[in-house]
């Protein structure tokens, strides 16, 4: 039983940096990623031509087939960068008829999805909440993987920046097996499927005859921009929080969605880890600042007025003492409705 509370410091030093402790943390990742760029600074020729004007604002008032059936797939439920035996990284699948969208990259996405029986081949679209590596760290294998695979079709993804520079960057990471497998193989160039696409604002960003998919900014600080994704599909609309403390924006998203898919922290199980801290009340306002308690999110999916709200994102998300049991009870006394307590592959 790895409680959280026999966690060494070390290791919970590394889960905060998934929390946005940036103070607590290892030398903040974005850094390496601060170098100024735009998107003219592209090298390659076939780039140039992936990045083209994006061809997605006209079809944003294509119509929705209204026969189609979605269906959910939650691939990893745990929060925080560290791998973890009990759940894999954050990842979600929206399937509807024989197209696939992701919502989110954790680590081990593209396995997930074989386990879960999804062909890479299927996906059509890729949405990142924001860049916490729980939430990107496998945005270019899934991509690299499916195109190994059967990927022939371009993906468009979507994120905040810098999704392009760091889309062009990761194919110059893997140039040599993509270089080979494209001569040994007879695969086509990967970089022109990839057709990245930087968001800024909320809104309707990505329309096609299956889903309209809506960004709202949520508060996730230090990380700015960070995005929850509604998902209006055929059949029934999902809501896909990402990382956030309660936030109005996400509320206004979700209000009466069928379904909200929202990150839960237990505060409990971290307040004992919190109180052995020598800055226990300012880690504690540090998680409260970026994160959703599990009090909160059964008040903001009352509010908001969901019909099921899903739990996953779990922070503790390695801890086996905090069963289901544990997680419905701290959030059914704020929420009336159907509480799902989320857990990977689990269909919905
Ligand atoms: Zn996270
Ligand atoms: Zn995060």
């Amino acid at each position: 039983m790895a409680a959280i509370d026999t966690l060494s410091r070390r290791r919970f030093l590394a889960a905060a940096g998934a929390l946005g402790l940036g103070a607590l943390a290892a030398p903040n990742w974005r850094s390496a990623l601060a170098a100024p760029s735009c998107h003219s600074a592209l090298a390659a020729p076939n780039w140039r031509s992936a990045l083209a004007a994006p061809k997605q604002r006209a079809a944003l008032a294509a119509p929705v087939d209204t026969t189609a059936r979605s269906r959910l797939i939650l691939l990893g439920t745990a929060g925080g960068p560290t791998p973890k035996a009990l759940r894999a990284a954050p990842a979600q699948a929206v399937v509807v008829d024989d197209a696939v969208y992701i919502v989110d990259c954790g680590n081990g996405v593209a396995r997930q999805m074989a386990l879960a029986g999804l062909a890479l081949g299927a996906i059509r679209e890729v949405f990142l909440t924001h860049h916490h590596s729980d939430h990107n760290a496998d945005y270019g294998n899934l991509l690299l993987l499916a195109w190994a695979a059967d990927l022939r079709r371009p993906v468009g993804t979507w994120g905040p920046p810098p999704l392009v520079r760091m889309t062009r960057r990761f194919l110059q990471l893997n140039a040599e097996d993509i270089r080979i497998r494209i001569a040994d193989e007879g695969r086509p160039p990967l970089a022109p499927l990839i057709r990245p696409h930087e968001l800024r604002r909320g809104g309707v960003v990505m329309r096609d005859e299956r889903v309209k998919v809506t960004a709202a900014l949520v508060d996730h600080p230090p990380m700015a921009p960070a995005f929850a994704y509604r998902f209006d599909c055929p059949d029934r609309s999902i809501v896909f929080s990402g990382d956030t403390r309660p936030s109005p924006a996400l509320v206004e998203l979700a209000r009466g969605a069928d379904m909200l898919v929202h990150e839960v922290m237990y505060l409990p199980a971290l307040e004992r880890l919190i109180a052995s801290e020598a800055q226990a009340g300012r880690l504690r306002q540090h998680l409260l600042d970026s994160h959703t308690t599990t009090e909160q999110v059964g008040r903001l999916a009352t509010e908001a007025g969901v019909k099921t709200l899903v739990l996953s994102h779990f922070v503790p998300g390695g801890d086996a003492s905090l069963t289901d049991e544990v997680w419905r009870a701290a959030v059914a006394p704020y929420f009336a409705g159907r509480l799902v307590i989320g857990r990977d592959l689990m269909e919905l």
